[in-house]
């Protein structure tokens, strides 16, 4: 399904493509609640697909990850924001080059009501804010990716047939078929998404 998207100011509006818009991932991880809110919830759409309007005011972030004994690092997550009124639009990461990951918060099309939320990095959460009681909760990251639970709950929705990766990935000039491979195989391991 088509997914329309807008920052709160409406100077940027993007849409995707999305065989996975179900918006039932709670993450409460303090990158998200930071960047994005108390509850952060992300779909998942085609990033051939992605269409923005107003990318003039679009500013990119890579957010610092702090893990306690080590170095602050800079993910490779790609986090757009609208740079005139903050809103967080989504996420992109070369590492899984196929995807993009709205912010289920800065899509105005109606979203399908998930059966189930999965909460994650709940390890992180503040004791004020407050968890849904359904579903499976993951101190860390989820055992699912955000595709293969839609594949498990008979959710994944039709959309428009793919362009062929082959020639998405030549795009940006990556022609290698092993890249294309080597990112399925990654995007279906637990945590194999740029949730962080
Ligand atoms: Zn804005
Ligand atoms: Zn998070």
């Amino acid at each position: 399904m088509r997914l329309e998207g807008s920052c709160q100011c409406g100077k940027v509006t993007f849409s995707v493509e999305s065989e996975t818009p179900y918006p039932y991932m709670f993450c409460y991880c303090s990158i998200c609640r930071k960047t994005s809110g108390a509850v952060t919830c992300n779909v998942m759409g085609r990033r051939a697909t992605l269409k923005v309007t107003g990318a003039a005011h679009l500013r990119c972030y890579h957010a610092v990850i702090r893990k306690k004994g080590r170095r602050a690092a800079r993910s490779e997550g790609e986090r757009w924001f609208c740079g005139l009124c903050g809103s967080h639009l989504y996420v992109l990461d070369d590492r899984w080059p196929e995807g993009v990951w709205p912010n289920a918060a800065a899509i105005d099309t109606d979203l399908p009501v998930p059966p189930e939320h999965v909460q994650l990095m709940t390890r992180y959460k503040p004791a004020w804010v407050p968890t849904v009681p359904d579903g499976p909760r993951f101190p860390e990251y989820p055992k699912l990716s955000i595709a293969a639970w839609h594949e498990e709950h008979g959710l994944t929705v039709e959309s428009p047939a793919p362009r062929r990766a082959r020639s998405a990935t030549k795009k940006r000039g990556r022609s290698s078929r092993a890249t294309s491979i080597r990112t399925r195989s990654r995007a279906r391991r637990a945590g194999g998404e740029p949730a962080t």
